[in-house]
């Protein structure tokens, strides 16, 4: 009988669990609310001054109220019928 060669035996020092003394934080602080992104910014189309609410934007001409157009720099574009508008340049020398 040999002897069997034992693998050396790693003497791995135990890990004792340290007990740092860590600084107590406060519970989570409140987090800024996720903003949803509404699917149409509504609210954008609207100005509201005391009770009253303007349009910020045209309406369609073709599909009526509350159909909004949307605004393209130079021209109001319908996204619901694809009507067209160009705006009124204000400096206009004719
Ligand atoms: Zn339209």
């Amino acid at each position: 009988m040999s002897k069997k060669a034992e693998p050396p035996k790693k003497e791995m020092p135990k890990e004792e669990p340290k007990e740092e003394a860590k600084p107590e934080k406060p519970e989570k602080a409140a987090k800024p609310e996720k903003k949803k992104k509404p699917d149409k910014k509504i609210h954008m189309l609207y100005k509201v001054e005391g009770d009253k609410a303007t349009r910020l934007r045209p309406t369609c001409e073709r599909c009526g109220t509350g159909y909004f157009m949307a605004d393209h720099g130079n021209r109001f574009t319908c996204g619901h019928c694809g009507f067209t508008r160009y705006k009124h340049a204000e400096n206009e020398h004719a």
